[in-house]
């Protein structure tokens, strides 16, 4: 089976700091990966090298079975970047023009007819938003924002959902309810790419983790990740592990 997110052998350095050294790892369809590591070890830039955001340095990256520079597919990926709670506050469109848009870039014209409109509708509705369909994105909360861009990569049939600590600024409640709207999708089949600084929150519903400060410490099953001493090596015996369960 073709891995989703293939990753060979890549550093990536600013300037003379490297960012990346030698990282090698697969998402295969359907996972739940956690990316974790402590603060500036990568995590952002390993993300964007996996999405083709970033040019590595050195190795290779192939999305879907296509190397990244070429790849044309890019409807399949969802993308909720650190930015998003912030990005589009000039843009005045509602949350539903937001996520037709998906739906635009899933179809590749510049029309949509009724199945359109309603597989828009129901993307709002799977991530709970529908009442917030005609406000303007830039008037929504951090959560509620994070979830409109999820519906819209939705709506663009995205099988791959990439999140970089999609929770920062969102209330307790509010994030216990968006990783179980990420467990559902997760479930009904969409890859999953998760930064997430709670490790624990990782631990509990990731079925593999990628545990990097610059090098790759872990690459595994979440069970063998829990074992061993990877956590302790990534981040140092005087670091600070933030170790939340629920
Ligand atoms: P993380 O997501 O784990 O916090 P990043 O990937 O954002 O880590 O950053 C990794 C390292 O690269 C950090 O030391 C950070 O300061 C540095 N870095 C990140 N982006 C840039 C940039 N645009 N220019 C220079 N250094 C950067």
């Amino acid at each position: 089976m073709t891995a989703v997110v293939d990753v060979r052998n890549v550093s990536f350095s600013y300037g003379e700091q490297p960012a990346l050294e030698d990282v090698s790892l697969t998402v295969e369809s359907g996972d739940f990966l956690g990316l974790i590591g402590p603060n500036g070890s990568g995590k952002t830039t390993l993300l964007h090298v996996m999405l083709g955001l970033t040019r590595p340095d050195a190795g290779s990256v192939e999305l879907f079975g296509q190397p990244v520079d070429a790849f044309d597919q890019g409807e399949r990926i969802g993308y909720v970047s650190q930015k998003a709670t912030s990005q589009d506050s000039t843009m005045p469109v509602t949350v539903r023009e937001c996520v037709r848009m998906g739906r635009f870039a899933h179809v590749g014209h510049s029309r949509l007819d009724d199945e359109d409109r309603e597989i828009a509708e129901d993307a709002l509705e799977t991530v709970g938003i529908s009442d917030l369909a005609d406000r303007r994105i830039n008037q929504l909360s951090g959560g509620q924002r994070q979830r409109a861009y999820i519906a819209r990569a939705l709506a663009s049939e995205a099988d791959l959902l990439a999140l970089d600590e999609p929770t920062v600024g969102v209330d307790a409640e509010s994030r216990d309810a968006f990783y179980r709207l990420l467990d559902s999708l997760n479930e009904s089949g969409i890859t999953i790419i998760l930064i997430e600084h709670d490790i624990g929150v990782v631990t509990d519903r990731a079925n593999r983790i990628a545990c990097i400060n610059t090098k790759l410490y872990h690459h595994g099953d979440t069970d063998s990740f829990v074992e061993s001493d990877a956590l302790s090596e990534a981040y140092g015996t005087t670091g600070t592990v933030v170790h939340h369960h629920h």
